[in-house]
């Protein structure tokens, strides 16, 4: 099983890697708004901080919940969203409106492919099952060696804890390697996702839909 890139990068391998820019961060958040004051400014901190940075959203393509005001912020602060949306959810009027791009796919699967093509990075903000489908896909993918994107859990006010020990008891148990826990790094707050972005490379690789 591959090591994870965060801890395979030689120094000399981040110099050269540094040439290539995150450009396109996907997030994960929840569908739901009725949620904790925290993690809606959070969402919508994220979106305006992304549009300051250049950096464009790659999201679900919802107007609903978390994934609503995060789009909305985007957009107000003037910066670029492509939503990915499968034909059902569209055509229950829970797209977004004012995307900049909307991709309209057959099925759910076909959208999740399509967000880990289309990003650099992800990040993962409070949600619900949608968002832990979203999360632990990209995770066995990551271990499976089928990309090595930077993925970001982003614990506000601590919400992601029962996830990590949740992680922490599948390594204590053996069903993974203790490297596992090195695939997904855990960041504390929207300003630490900008840092981390501006000071990470991007992916060396893009994801092999073929593999998927
Ligand atoms: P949940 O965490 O269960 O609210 O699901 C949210 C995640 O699933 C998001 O990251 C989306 O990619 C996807 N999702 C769920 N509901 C919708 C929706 N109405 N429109 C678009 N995407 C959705």
């Amino acid at each position: 099983m591959p090591r994870p890139m965060d801890l395979q990068s030689s120094p000399a391998q981040k110099t050269s890697a540094s040439l290539r820019e995150i450009r396109r961060l996907c997030v994960y958040c929840g569908s739901s708004g009725a949620v904790d004051r925290r993690y809606r400014e959070a969402a919508g901190e994220l979106g305006t901080r992304l549009a300051a940075a250049g950096i464009g959203l790659v999201y679900g393509g919802g107007r609903v919940g978390l994934m609503g005001l995060l789009a909305d912020a985007v957009l107000a602060a003037g910066g670029e969203v492509t939503g990915i949306i499968p034909a059902r959810l569209r055509d229950a009027e829970l797209a977004h409106p004012g995307a900049t791009e909307l991709l309209v796919v057959e099925s759910m699967h076909d959208r999740k492919r399509l967000m880990a093509e289309k990003a650099d990075a992800f990040a993962i903000l409070p949600g619900g099952v949608g968002t832990l489908d979203e999360t632990f896909e990209i995770l066995s993918w990551k271990q499976l060696g089928l990309h090595d994107k930077l993925i970001l859990l982003v614990d506000i006010g601590g919400y992601w804890a029962p996830l990590r020990a949740l992680l922490d008891h599948i390594v204590e148990s053996g069903f993974a390697r203790p490297e596992t826990r090195g695939l997904l790094r855990v960041v504390p707050s929207v300003a630490a996702v900008i840092a981390t972005l501006s000071a990470e490379p991007g992916p060396s690789r893009q994801v092999d839909p073929g593999l998927l």
